[in-house]
């Protein structure tokens, strides 16, 4: 039971960051919800786990700190806020550039030194960080998003080896494709951009990097990340846990 932690997730108003908030808050986590939505949506969510709403926008430090202040001291920090743009490296926008590593990795910079001196002081925490399969192997036109991913999984391997012997341990999650509301909302385009059919889109583009063909549910993601929480995950630190359906097996 996660009872008398307070969990931090970002990104948690939609898909992982919000199973992984339903699954801590399962546990009996005080659960900090972050990220953007609907007022109704956010308040819904809220009252269902029984949480609380920090609205900022991690893209800045000043953000960041806003966030940590108004959290207080956290016992668990899941880093999940984080965006794409997929452009050739030659055209890449240059705001877009800084945009992503902006939030997929400075934001994650600044959550996690603001959070790790009350870890230290209770001597307990846990620092869990979604990267993905592209932060152990790289597809193209996604230059920034895997640049990103790949720094996370440096940061967390630092991080985790800084505070080895302080209780508080460091991990990256990171999936394949999962089945979230913004993939699902991609199917239609892409049918129609390509001339596929539904079933086409998911195997052939989508899947075509996953063994299993199949999507990594949400609610996968929150189990693993619930156990990464428990006792007995004491000594999983700098791990990159991949939850991929065997993509980076290949
Ligand atoms: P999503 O778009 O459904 O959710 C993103 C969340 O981040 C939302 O809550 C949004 O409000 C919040 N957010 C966006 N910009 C923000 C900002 N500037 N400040 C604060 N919050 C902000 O995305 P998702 O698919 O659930 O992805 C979550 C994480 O998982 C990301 O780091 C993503 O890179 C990673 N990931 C996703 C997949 C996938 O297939 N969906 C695969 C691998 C890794």
């Amino acid at each position: 039971t996660l009872s008398g932690k307070r969990a931090l997730v970002t990104g948690s108003t939609s898909g992982i960051g919000l199973a992984v908030a339903r699954a801590m808050a399962e546990e009996g986590a005080e659960v900090v919800l972050s990220g953007f939505g609907d007022e109704a949506l956010i308040a819904s969510l809220c009252e269902e786990m029984g949480a609380r709403h920090v609205a900022a926008d991690l893209m800045s430090q000043e953000g960041c700190e806003a966030l940590m202040d108004q959290a207080g001291p956290v016992d668990i920090l899941v880093n999940n806020a984080g965006m794409q743009h997929v452009s050739p490296v030659d055209e890449f926008p240059v705001d877009k550039w800084h945009a992503i590593i902006a939030l997929n990795l400075t934001a994650v910079f600044h959550t996690t030194r603001l959070a790790v001196p009350a870890m230290k002081e209770k001597g307990w925490g846990r620092i869990i960080n979604t990267a993905s399969a592209h932060s152990k192997t790289a597809s193209p036109f996604k230059s920034a998003y895997n640049a990103s991913k790949h720094g996370i999984d440096g940061f967390t391997k630092t991080v985790a080896l800084e505070l080895a012997q302080t209780g508080v341990t460091a991990n990256c999650i990171s999936p394949g494709y999962v089945w979230t509301p913004l993939i699902e909302g991609q199917i239609p385009d892409t049918m129609a951009a390509r001339d596929l059919t539904r079933d086409e889109v998911i195997n052939d583009v989508l899947l075509a990097k996953q063994p299993t063909k199949k999507f990594v549910q949400p609610a996968e993601i929150g189990a693993l990340a619930v156990f990464l929480c428990r006792e007995e995950a004491g000594n999983v630190t700098g791990a990159n846990w991949s939850i991929d359906g065997g993509w980076t097996a290949e």
